[in-house]
């Protein structure tokens, strides 16, 4: 596949510059809370953490540690068959920070721990539990793997008390095989997200779609038939961007206002909000369009 070099001048983005993304920032010091935010670069910083108040802002917070049992084509995150342990304090010490950083909504996720009976899900919903114990009003959205498809621990994150459950299906159907990791399969992962809202009743579900990787129009129009039909809440699509050259090439930079497209027909398809953009991730604003769609 030809490789696409010149950068849209959409997809360049301004250095962040805002006091509340700059007070946020400090509050962090000390609090020996790593985030996926600052510590991938996240070009979309000051709008995540920059709203016009703290109660609105959002983070993500990776637990587990840093290498994956699983290698994605399209992911940097390193991989090993055999990572670390996990830190029996992680859960602890994560509630604890979180409690004192005061932030309004938190993301929760995680690399796949292929290597553990429960794939980590004990690990998370810990997690979640004391965050949920320690500051009551934070809401916690969890970004999880799919546990090998084993619906007992997708029930246990669903039930332990967060907001908002989210697991990516990244792309459609058709390009799964090349994009994500053998493992991971469309089909598995739709069970997850229809498993997951069956588990707790008014639980949100989410996952997101990379665009730019080769989809056509018809099959990106199937996934979201695929995912209204079991229910899910929320969706989002951003742009594939090659990590380095070891990872797939960009298929095609889609324009802002095909994102914008895609949005619009998310929303006439009935999902709750969809946030779209080229520089769109996942998490993007997250406790905002939560806070003005679920709880207004
Ligand atoms: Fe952090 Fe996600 Fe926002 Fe990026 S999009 S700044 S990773 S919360
Ligand atoms: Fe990256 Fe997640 Fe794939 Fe692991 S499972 S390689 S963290 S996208």
């Amino acid at each position: 596949q030809k490789e696409i070099t010149r950068l849209p001048n959409w997809l360049q983005t301004p250095i962040p510059n805002n006091a509340n993304y700059k007070s946020i920032k400090r509050d962090l010091r000390g609090l020996n809370l790593h985030t996926v935010c600052e510590e991938a670069r996240c070009p979309n910083i000051s709008d995540c953490w920059g709203g016009s108040d703290k109660s609105a802002a959002t983070a993500t917070i990776m637990l587990m540690g840093d290498t994956c049992t699983r290698g994605c084509r399209f992911c940097s995150v390193k991989t090993s068959k055999a990572p670390p342990p996990l830190d029996p304090h992680e859960p602890e010490h994560t509630a604890e920070a979180l409690k004192r950083w005061g932030l309004g909504y938190v993301v929760l996720t995680s690399v796949d721990r292929d290597d553990l009976a429960d794939g980590g899900a004990n690990h998370f919903a810990e997690t979640i539990m004391k965050i949920k114990s320690k500051a009551p009003s934070m809401l916690v959205e969890a970004l999880t793997g799919d546990y090998a498809g084993d619906l007992k621990m997708v029930a246990k994150v669903a039930r332990s008390g967060l907001d908002v459950y989210a697991h990516n299906v990244e792309t459609v159907e058709e390009l799964t095989p090349m994009v994500r990791d053998r493992r991971a399969k469309f089909r598995q992962s739709l069970s997850v997200l229809k498993h997951a809202k069956e588990a707790k009743e008014g639980l949100i579900t989410k996952t997101s779609i990379m665009l730019g990787l080769g989809e056509t129009e018809e099959q990106l129009w199937n996934t979201l038939k695929e995912l209204r039909n079991i229910d899910v809440d929320v969706v989002t699509f951003g742009q594939y961007m090659r990590p380095t050259k070891r990872h797939m090439p960009v298929h095609t930079y889609v324009t802002p206002a095909v994102f914008e497209a895609w949005r619009q027909r998310a929303l006439d398809m009935g999902f709750l909000y969809c946030a779209s953009g080229p520089l769109v991730r996942s998490s993007y604003k997250a406790g905002e369009a939560f806070i003005e769609n679920v709880i207004k």
